[in-house]
Parts: structure tokens; sequence; C-alpha cells
């Protein structure tokens, strides 16, 4: 690890296009709140993967329209130099008992459309880059995922 580095406003930017008609025929305004400086230690194709994912998701949880938020500051976390991503939604929310599972692998509440795979692999992506994704929930309010990552130090 450490040996890549990606500006985080360019790959949140890099995932619009990708969602961009779903967002439309759904109605959801997208709010974007980018301030990091930093690059985050994880290749692009990784960070992209991951923010397809929860992008996707909030999108789905949204089905008569919201905003989506997405926002990325500079967050020293024990010490360790970082950026902070956020990605949240005015949808449907989870119960305590659904927010425990999402991480597991084929855990959907999406019957017959979900793979339940999209969050264990971010999760996987993200640990592997030695950071950390948590998600915090309430039932007919919303959804935030906040991923932390390393900051790219320069050293391979
Ligand atoms: P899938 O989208 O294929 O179901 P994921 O791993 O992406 O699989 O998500 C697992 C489950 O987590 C979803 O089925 C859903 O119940 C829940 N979930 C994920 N993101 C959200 C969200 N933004 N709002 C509400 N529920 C969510
Ligand atoms: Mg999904």
């Amino acid at each position: 690890g450490g040996e890549e580095a990606s500006g985080t406003g360019e790959v949140v930017r890099d995932c619009l296009p990708l969602v961009r008609h779903l967002i439309r025929k759904q109605q959801i305004s997208v709010r974007e709140d980018l301030h990091a400086e930093g690059l985050a230690a994880i290749s692009r194709t990784a960070l992209q993967q991951v923010l397809v994912n929860l992008i996707v998701n909030a999108i789905h949880a949204m089905p008569d329209g919201g905003e989506l938020l997405l926002a990325s500051e500079d967050h020293v976390k024990d010490g360790r130099n970082g950026v902070a991503l956020t990605v949240s939604d005015t949808g449907v929310g989870m119960e305590p008992e659904v927010a425990s599972r999402i991480f597991d692998p084929f855990f959907t509440t999406k019957k017959g459309t979900g793979t339940g795979l999209g969050l264990s692999i971010s999760h996987m992506l993200v640990t592997e880059a030695e950071g950390t994704i948590k998600v915090k929930s309430t039932p007919g309010e919303g959804t935030a995922f906040t991923i932390w990552l390393p900051e790219f130090s320069g050293r391979a």
C-alpha cells in the first residue's frame, strides 16, 4: 500500500456521470462539499468502485427524490493525516438490525434485485487501504456513510 494516490474531489466528480440518469429520473438533487486537499492512499479505481456502490445505494434509498450529499475534508485520525469522505442521503434509512449486517457478503434487503456484495466489497477495499467505513442511519430520515482513508505520503 501507499504507492497509489487519489484526489478525492476528482474521483467523486468522475462517479457522477455514471449515475446521472438515475439522479435525473428520481429527481434527486446533488450537493457537493469537497474540501479535502490531501490525496488518499488508495487507487483511483478502488475509490471509484467504493463511491459508486455508496451512491447507487443512496439513490435506491430515495425513490421519491431527495438530496445526495458528497463531502470530503482533510481529517486527522489517531494522529494520522487522512481524508474523510461522506456519502449521505435523505432516503428511507435503516433499522439498527439491518445496519448491523450491511457489510456482510450477500446481505441484501432488495429481494430478487440485490446481490448484497456492494458494501462488503467496499468494506474490503477500504480496509485493505488501512481505512475505515462507518454508517449512521435513521429510519425515515436517511443514511450517512463516512469513509476515512490515510493520506498519501509520497513514499512507496
Ligand atoms: P445491495 O445493494 O445489492 O442490496 P449492498 O451491499 O450494496 O447490496 O447493500 C446491502 C443492503 O444495505 C441493502 O440491501 C440495503 O438494505 C442496505 N443499504 C445500503 N445502503 C443503504 C442506504 N443508503 N439507505 C438504506 N439502506 C441501505
Ligand atoms: Mg448496493
